[in-house]
């Protein structure tokens, strides 16, 4: 018994920085943040910084997966996505609050939102996040015809890529569907272009006129309920940017571990291309 306890310590979760003593962590984690120790903030930020190896118990494992469906995640283990950005603003605070809790989520980017804010595209990916998409402009595709759904799929996914592609940089094969409006056809077509469907079993309904604080408490509730899961929230939002430091302050109080997700194999455009319209089967992003 102990040496499978003592085996099941010895290997830490990916990313977590080593540290002298775990009570280091515990000390610094529930004290209060010296403001002092930060040279590079302005008053306007949401809170200091603090060097993110001090958050490091709340970076859990990266999962790496290579077809839709359950994710397998463990008691306790979420994964953190943000759609419909990248936005100026929003999104760069977000990146911000990530970093100084050292936690890596998941972008589901517009294709029109890529094309306006490509800098910010790359420099999402360029944090270590993982980039995935999320139709071209934000359509219904339940509305559409199966050939019209996966070319506005492909459309934005080939605007993310366009973004990323100045860096060397490629978005994952993750997919979200707009509204969460799909059906049976369309996935199963996104499926064979080796789209990843990404789905959600939090909703933090963040795009509701709340307040943060009220986003903050329904997300942590129905988190709470579920034990585990994907997270869903918006970056193009200031009210989820606000709540974000309050979020993952909780979510290390509660001894829940951020899980960074990543796809497997290479581009989308390494399989069959399931649509009328497109023509970049083959090409290497
Ligand atoms: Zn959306």
């Amino acid at each position: 018994m102990v040496a499978a306890l003592l085996a099941g310590c010895a290997k830490p979760p990916e990313m977590q920085p080593v540290l002298g003593t775990s009570a280091v962590v515990d000390a610094m984690s529930t004290g209060s943040i010296n403001p002092m120790a930060t040279g590079l903030r302005t008053a306007y930020q949401p809170m200091p910084a603090m060097p993110s190896v001090l958050f490091g118990k709340l970076a859990g494992r990266t999962l790496t997966v290579s077809e839709s469906g359950p994710l397998g995640l463990r008691p306790g283990e979420i994964i953190l996505t943000f759609d419909d950005g990248p936005r100026a603003g929003p999104t760069e605070s977000i990146l911000e609050t990530l970093d100084q809790f050292g936690v890596k989520a998941t972008f589901l980017m517009l294709g029109s939102s890529a094309e306006r804010y490509p800098a910010l595209a790359r420099e999402v990916a360029e944090r270590g996040h993982t980039v995935g998409t999320h139709t071209y402009d934000h359509v219904d595709l339940s509305t559409l015809s199966n050939h019209e759904a996966i070319a506005e799929i492909y459309a934005g996914q080939q605007a993310v890529a366009a973004a990323l592609a100045p860096d060397n940089l490629a978005p994952s094969r993750f997919f979200r569907f707009p509204y969460l409006a799909q059906n049976g056809v369309i996935r199963t077509s996104a499926v064979e272009s080796r789209f990843i469907v990404l789905d959600v079993d939090i909703d933090s309904k963040d795009y509701y006129t709340e307040t943060p604080q009220q986003v903050l408490e329904r997300t942590l509730a129905r988190l709470d309920e579920q034990g585990s899961g994907v997270v869903l929230f918006h970056d193009i939002h200031l009210r989820t940017a606000a709540m974000l430091p309050e979020f993952l302050k909780a979510l290390r109080e509660r001894g829940y571990q951020v899980v960074t997700l990543r796809s497997s194999g290479g581009g989308v455009f390494d399989g069959p291309v399931i649509t009328a319209d497109a023509s970049s089967a083959g090409s290497e992003i």
